[in-house]
């Protein structure tokens, strides 16, 4: 597969357009010099915009669905919202600084010491510590691509440089690539398992192996943002892979699978230098308390139990929706997260376009193909019957 885009390429898109000057408004911008405005590090212009997934739009005689951004479909739990509603009641508080009852749940749950943990704005947040503590300017990271398009935006405004490796013909990571990719310069390698946009995520043996080669001093971040959802006895469990390993970081979310994407937290389980070094670079106050409140409440038991329900009824229907698409004749990779990957190339827009106009709001990825969210149930019959047509040339 190829990079249509490459990560760090300039784009004619620039981050921030410049300040439209309005210099007539007001005496105080009289000492200025029309036409100069501030300077900006240079290297912002080789860094692309996050591009988000789009709302659902309205669809004559259809209830729309999005399917663009991987979201949970479900509302959040009642004791969730509780949780949240008490918290909400101390928002003149800055929340607990050290996310004490938060971190301990999280340690509790998945069996990790406390000091291996830090906690951030989401894993994007943790994304942008991860970069800060490891490159200097021109410092690389290593990435696969197509992969998930935080990576590179993250790497370039540290003014560190991503060194992309496309992805295998079925869209995984070409790992042996990636190793022979690494040179003095590298501090970072991405991993991210499921792939997104892709859907296959990275299998016990070649990830022991390419982690075996990896150097003891370049720190590997793997990213399991969709952990929860995947099925396949041979991907291992990214915790258990870390022990014993300083190099590896696992990054978790509670974006996806336990439907806090609003929220924006998530966490990193590291060497306890590595997580010290996270939580330095962390914005103060970061994680919000009502975010606080949600996480801890969603994993209680109770809770945790319904969420593990809601994530087993989407797999079932990722695996209806996978089944389906491929008896169309559609080369869909293997689907390890809550999404699925349409390979269509340069008819990806098109594609994209035609599922819009029936409600199902998706997300197209340049020439390379179209990402569509394993949702509601009728959310996902609409896109077996359009993809259906779309083959059949009927749509
Ligand atoms: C959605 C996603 C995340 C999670 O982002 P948050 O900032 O935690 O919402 C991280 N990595 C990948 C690959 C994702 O797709």
């Amino acid at each position: 597969m190829s990079a249509a885009t490459p990560p760090g390429a300039p784009v004619s898109d620039p981050v921030s357009d410049p300040v439209s000057g309005s210099a007539s408004d007001s005496a105080s911008t009289a000492a200025s010099t029309p036409g100069v405005l501030p300077r900006l590090r240079s290297t912002l212009e080789g860094v692309p915009a996050y591009v988000a997934g789009k709302p659902a739009a309205p669809a004559p005689g259809l209830t729309p669905y999005k399917a663009s951004s991987n979201e949970n479909p479900y509302p959040p739990l009642p004791s969730v919202l509780e949780a949240v509603a008490r918290a909400a009641a101390d928002l003149n508080r800055y929340p607990d600084f050290a996310a004490t009852a938060m971190t301990t749940a999280i340690a509790e749950r998945f069996g990790v010491p406390r000091e291996c943990l830090a906690t951030g704005t989401g894993s994007v947040g943790l994304l942008a510590q991860l970069v800060q503590i490891t490159c200097d300017p021109g410092d690389e990271v290593v990435l696969p691509w197509r992969s998930f398009e935080a990576y590179p935006i993250t790497v370039g405004l540290a003014g560190a440089r991503a060194v992309p490796v496309p992805l295998t013909a079925e869209a995984r990571h070409d790992l042996p690539a990636m190793a022979a990719a690494i040179t003095d310069r590298t501090r970072l390698v991405m991993l991210c398992s499921p792939n997104n946009p892709t859907g296959p995520a990275l299998r016990r043996e070649e990830l022991e192996r390419f982690l075996d080669e990896v150097p003891r001093d370049v720190l590997v971040v793997l990213d399991e943002a969709y952990r929860e959802f995947v099925r396949d006895p041979e991907v291992p469990d990214g915790l258990a892979v870390r022990e014993g390993r300083a190099n590896v970081v696992v990054l978790r979310t509670f974006s996806k699978a336990y439907g806090l994407a609003g929220l924006r937290v998530g966490y990193a389980v590291a060497h306890p230098q590595v997580a010290a070094a996270l939580r330095k670079a962390a914005t103060p106050f970061g994680v919000s308390g009502v975010a606080q409140a949600a996480v801890v409440s969603s994993l209680q038991p109770e809770a945790a139990r319904e969420l593990d329900e809601r994530v087993e009824a989407l797999v079932a229907e990722r695996a209806r929706v996978l089944a389906g698409l491929r008896a169309q004749g559609w080369a869909v990779p293997d689907a390890d997260g809550n999404f699925v990957w349409l390979p269509a190339g340069a008819d990806s827009s098109r594609v994209a376009a035609r599922l819009g106009e029936r409600g199902l709001v998706v997300r197209p990825y340049g020439d390379d193909g179209v990402r569509v969210t394993v949702a509601e149930p009728e959310a996902n019959d609409r896109l077996l019957e359009v993809a259906g047509e779309l083959r059949a040339g009927s749509a």
